[in-house]
């Protein structure tokens, strides 16, 4: 079972319409609260909008 990244909570993706999310710039795998679907980022990625 996959779990966040960031909140380190385990993703129940046996459930209907829970899945994990993976980052786009980090290839985190996070929660649906940790993830920007607009943006295919996690928050951390978001937050940080200038990747170095
Ligand atoms: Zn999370
Ligand atoms: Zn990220």
């Amino acid at each position: 079972m996959p779990a966040c990244k960031i909140c380190g909570k385990r993703i129940m993706v046996a459930k209907t319409g829970v899945r994990s999310y993976v980052c786009r710039i980090c290839g985190r795998v996070v929660c649906r609260e940790h993830f920007n679907l607009p943006r295919g980022v996690c928050v951390e990625c978001f937050k940080g909008k200038r990747p170095r």
